[in-house]
């Protein structure tokens, strides 16, 4: 078996020990002769495993029982309408910060249901930075504030969570959740499509304040409503079964890591040699206001960026592979989830330093 190292923005790399863990299982779970895949929803084979991954789910980031925690399909984009949908109530307006493509797609589609205050955009400057608290401009009758804590595509994170006063927070963590410890207490809402630092495609996870869970807008389709789903456990139709076991056997595995301090140590460490092989040399850069780099995804460009194929083909050659940058900002970006091991990272380091001595 030849595992390259995967520097996907998502779907994105899995740690071995789940993928040979999912492998042992695969024909047949722990004697009931049948794989995950095939069976019944609400058997008590499934209905075990899936407990299982809730409660490692809650104790790793620490959910008290205010929340709910509802396994759901659509990706984060279903997210960008049933957040509106379910928390406007009598409110036309909702405050959303501006500070990426990701941002920007939450803020067309909830424009589509209310009225959109920008507290913040960074877009004027190409979406390098979160703007400073002083231009905020947060409106306190908005039903709730919407941001994207690591936007995926630019690599920019926010370095603290913001403080919103009384107005509930909301928060998509597609590729931030579980790369170290949160403070759930501070948001309404969490959610996170699973395949950047989760788990496989197809599995939304959402984690809501309980009295958050209400009546939506008007008309709105029933797989919509998160109480459909908050009173079925998320088995309100056919969850995505197979990937939510797999998301389990990531929650074992951090676990068994040590919990999310561990890997907050590890993703730190890997960030910072990857942030100091590119500003440690003229041949690399990267464009993010420093105090907003991204743990997670890490753009960067070449000096000549007549380079860049020559680049991706010798870096996929060593089984460094998918480092061409998002279409709408060019470059390379190295995605760097939990389970990119470090030795994948110092493989990159070693390549980049290699690279910009014989082509720099
Ligand atoms: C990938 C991503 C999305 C889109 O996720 P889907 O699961 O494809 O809908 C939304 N927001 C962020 C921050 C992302 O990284």
């Amino acid at each position: 078996m030849t595992r390259v190292y995967n520097f996907s923005a998502g779907p994105a790399m899995l740690p071995e020990v789940v993928l040979k863990k999912a492998r042992e299982e695969m024909c047949d779970w722990q004697g009931t002769g049948m794989s995950v895949m095939e069976m019944s929803h609400r058997g008590k084979a499934f209905m075990e495993i899936a407990a299982r991954a809730e409660a490692d789910f809650r104790e790793l980031l620490g959910i008290s029982d205010d929340y709910r925690v509802l396994f759901l399909q659509g990706g984060a984009s279903a997210q960008f309408s049933m957040v509106p949908i379910n928390l406007l109530g009598n409110r036309k307006k909702a405050d959303y910060f501006n500070t990426g493509q990701w941002s920007k797609k939450a803020i067309a589609e909830a424009r589509r249901f209310c009225d959109v205050n920008i507290v913040a955009s960074s877009a004027d400057e190409g979406y390098c930075s979160v703007p400073d608290r002083a231009q905020w401009q947060l409106d306190p009758d908005a039903a709730y504030v919407h941001y994207t804590p690591n936007e995926t595509i630019g690599g920019v994170e926010f370095a603290e969570i913001p403080s919103v006063g009384d107005v509930t927070l909301v928060a998509d963590m597609s590729s931030t959740l579980l790369s170290r410890p949160l403070d759930i207490n501070r948001f309404g809402i969490i959610y996170a499509g699973a395949q950047k630092n989760i788990g496989p495609a197809g599995l939304t996870l959402v984690i809501v304040r309980k009295d958050l869970i209400g009546e939506p807008l008007a008309d709105m389709p029933v797989l919509f409503d998160y109480r459909t789903h908050a009173n079925n456990d998320s088995m309100y139709n056919t969850p995505p079964t197979y990937s939510w076991y797999i998301a389990g056997l990531v929650f074992s595995w951090l676990k068994e890591l040590g919990g999310l301090e561990t890997m907050a140590r590890i993703n730190e460490r890997k960030a910072a040699s990857l942030y100091a092989a590119i500003d440690g040399s003229d041949f690399y850069s990267n464009p993010v206001n420093r105090e907003n780099r991204s743990w997670m995804n890490v753009p960067f460009t070449l000096a000549n960026d007549a380079l860049d194929s020559i680049f991706l083909q010798e870096a996929a050659e060593l089984g460094l592979q998918t480092l061409k940058g998002h279409r709408s900002v060019g470059g390379m970006r190295a995605s760097i989830y939990n389970a990119m091991p470090e030795a994948g990272v110092e493989a990159l380091v070693a390549f980049m330093q290699d690279f910009a001595q014989r082509y720099g």
